[in-house]
């Protein structure tokens, strides 16, 4: 498709200005710039219409099956959209007084309660805008917390190796060292590997569950009285809280402190990094070290206060305000009934389109069913026919349906990780599951078919590794 310079023709443009009629500013010479800045001169009718083609060159669950597995690509309701667009909230200045904005301060405030209900704990912050930042967050509240007590020979975080890797990396960059601790037979944690691990350098354990197999650690209980008794605290990464709202709680299974996805689990848009939102909780003996500002409600108006030893903002103003109205309007409109059937019908329509494809695709680790999501194996379809999860994610585009996560986890080879949320009805099922063997059998019949797929989208198989490396993100000028 042409870009925005290509479809440039000179002179061409929107006059809807006036004249300039104030004085213009003047500044020195070595201020400006030698040359004019290269714009491109488009009338509006242009303009509309190269953004309309952009948009249609990708994939959003508004155009099909969006089973990213790990990411919860769940419909995004409308309504949610048009309550954030309301002019009292988008209008909002982040500095106006408090008084002024009761309404937002008392969304942020009900939204932490419903979470806070939701996960178990007692306090909440809304400040991280992503779930990585909401783990580093926790983090940062761990190493408060020992540090309050001059415990400061705790410098490990255990991360288990079926763990999300932004687990990792959180940890790290909150200066803490990694240890890894492996997975048994079942794909949960090993609690000899996890004995044999803790100590008192433990600071903490993080745990993704369910974990990136899509499963629940049966050994949760066990797992963070581990923890416990050699004195580390535990954190529950809750991305994936989709597959258990509503039926189990971090704080019961023994959890400090766990952040969410917004984004994922409560609905809010995402992808293509945009707003998102990864509220942190924790226990009462944690919520002094929360960053502040926090919301609290008393004599009938709400106002802001900061905790006590309060680790400090990690992000400006409240965070992603947009984001928590979608996360509330989502929240009130299931209700006590709705959060724990969605977690429910999340959880059937994984097992439903895993039962589907048992027959030929191999299932890394679900013998007793999966939670929201599964992950397939492919290692014995590329021994037999060379066909790779690479080629199979990229002939699904073929036909429309957003590829599953590809070689995630990372102890899967040929790992291909679905999700298919609750919003899809039994015919997408269906359908994806029909595909899904139709390319089983291309691989056996015409494996070459596979191998160049997709054959029907604008671009194919970019080169991965240098546009990462290289990313060409300005437009090179002839001369
Ligand atoms: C998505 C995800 C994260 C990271 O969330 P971001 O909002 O992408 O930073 C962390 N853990 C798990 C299990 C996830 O699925």
């Amino acid at each position: 498709m042409q870009l925005l310079f290509e479809r440039s023709h000179p002179g061409r443009g929107m006059e809807y200005l006036p004249p300039c009629d104030t004085p213009p500013a003047v500044f020195d010479a070595d201020m400006l710039r030698a040359q004019p800045p290269r714009l491109p001169e488009l009338s509006e009718v242009d303009l509309d219409r190269h953004y309309t083609e952009l948009s249609k060159q990708t994939h959003g669950v508004n155009d099909g099956f969006y089973p990213l597995g790990s990411c919860t690509m769940k419909y995004n309701p409308r309504v949610n959209e048009a309550l954030a667009a309301l002019p009292g909230f988008s209008e909002l200045h982040p500095l106006q007084p408090a008084e002024t904005a009761q309404g937002a301060l008392e969304v942020l405030f009900r939204t932490e309660k419903l979470l806070c209900e939701i996960t178990g704990m007692t306090g909440m912050t809304m400040q991280p805008a992503a779930g990585a930042h909401g783990e580093y967050t926790g983090l940062l509240l761990i190493r408060s917390y020992h540090k309050s007590r001059g415990d400061t020979a705790r410098t490990k975080i255990l991360v288990p190796d079926s763990a999300h890797g932004t687990n990792p990396a959180s940890a790290a960059m909150a200066g803490f060292t990694v240890v890894s601790v492996p997975s048994n037979a079942q794909g949960g944690v090993d609690l000899d590997a996890l004995k044999a691990a803790v100590g008192p350098d433990t600071a903490g354990l993080m745990l993704t569950n369910p974990n990136t197999l899509g499963l629940f650690d049966p050994n949760i209980l066990e797992i963070t009285r581990i923890v416990h008794e050699a004195g580390g605290l535990c954190y529950y990464d809750g991305a994936n809280l989709n597959a258990v709202m509503g039926h189990a709680r971090p704080g019961d299974m023994g959890f400090d402190c766990v952040h969410l996805n917004l984004h994922k689990t409560f609905s809010p848009p995402h992808g293509g990094g945009g707003p998102g939102s990864g509220p942190v909780g924790c226990k009462a003996f944690l919520e002094q070290f929360l960053p502040g500002p926090r919301v609290k409600y008393e004599d009938n108006r709400y106002s802001f206060f900061t905790p006590e030893h309060s680790l400090g903002r990690v992000r400006g103003f409240y965070g992603n305000f947009a984001v928590v109205v979608r996360a509330l309007a989502y929240l009130l409109t299931l209700g006590r009934q709705g959060i724990p059937e969605a977690a429910e019908n999340a959880v059937l329509n994984a097992n439903y389109l895993m039962h589907k494809l048992a027959g030929h695709y191999d299932m890394a680790c679900c013998e007793n069913g999966c939670m929201h999501e599964f992950v397939m194996d492919l290692s014995r379809l590329k021994e037999e026919t060379g066909v790779t999860a690479m080629d199979v994610a990229k002939r699904l585009l073929d036909f429309g349906i957003h590829p599953p996560t590809m070689y995630f986890p990372l102890i899967v080879h040929e790992a291909l990780m679905v999700e298919p949320t609750e919003t899809e009805s039994v015919e997408t099922l269906d359908h994806a599951a029909d595909l899904f063997l139709q390319i089983w059998q291309e691989a056996h019949e015409q494996p070459d078919l596979v191998h160049g797929a997709p054959h029907t989208t604008p671009i194919g198989r970019p080169d991965e590794v240098t546009a990462a490396r290289k990313p060409v993100v300005r437009y090179a000028f002839e001369s």
